[in-house]
């Protein structure tokens, strides 16, 4: 089993131990989305700010492993100050690229290429998406259950 990248660890661990946009503001015009993966513990809360089409403020919650708590702090940087297109479009490319399926490779994913090597790692895929899927969720103009 091939190990993740030296470089590629360092980022992932600053992150982890140093998460940008960390915490909820609870505010009611953020939309909101939680989700857990209990095979790992991960428990992820994505709160966005969409205005005018634009993606304003990500902020994020929650307790996981390290994988999971870096790309959720990965995540709210690279996809702050997008449009809701642009950043549906590189949050998809990204899990494409973590499913080792082909993706979009002229997206520019700055820190998030850190986990590139983790689609070697079939049991941590959950871990390093499950903070996109949930942004992805807050974007989700549809119909929310509640
Ligand atoms: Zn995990």
């Amino acid at each position: 089993m091939r190990k993740l990248d030296n470089l590629y660890r360092q980022i992932i661990m600053d992150h982890y131990k140093n998460p940008r946009n960390k915490g909820l503001t609870g505010d009611e015009n953020y939309r909101k989305e939680h989700i857990r993966n209990p095979s790992c513990g991960d428990d992820v809360t994505i709160e966005t700010l969409v205005a005018d089409g634009v993606v304003k403020d990500i902020r994020h919650d929650g307790t996981g492993c390290s994988i999971c708590c870096a790309s959720a702090s990965v995540l709210s940087e690279l996809l702050r100050g997008k449009t809701v297109a642009d950043a549906l479009h590189v949050s998809e490319s990204y899990v494409d690229m973590i499913m080792g399926k082909p993706f979009d490779e002229t997206v520019e994913f700055e820190d998030a290429l850190a986990f590139e090597g983790v689609k070697d790692f079939p049991a941590r895929l959950k871990c390093a998406t499950i903070a996109w899927k949930a942004f992805d969720a807050t974007l989700d103009d549809g119909e929310n259950d509640e």
